[in-house]
């Protein structure tokens, strides 16, 4: 097992990544880019008002 493996598995992330709701729309959607990025924001309707989810609330 990898160090990155033990670290995902310490944090819960395990395969998946992160998931995010848009503020604007409400969309959920998982995304693995990095939220602070210029370009991350809401699949649906393009906004970058995106917060990240609880885990575990889908
Ligand atoms: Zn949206």
């Amino acid at each position: 097992m990898s160090v990155i493996d033990t670290v995902k598995q310490k944090v819960g992330i395990e395969e998946q990544p992160p998931q995010y709701v848009c503020d604007d729309c409400g969309e959920r959607f998982r995304s693995a880019a990095d939220e602070d990025s210029y370009w991350f924001q809401c699949p649906e309707c393009g906004s970058g008002d995106v917060a990240r989810a609880e885990s575990g609330s889908i």
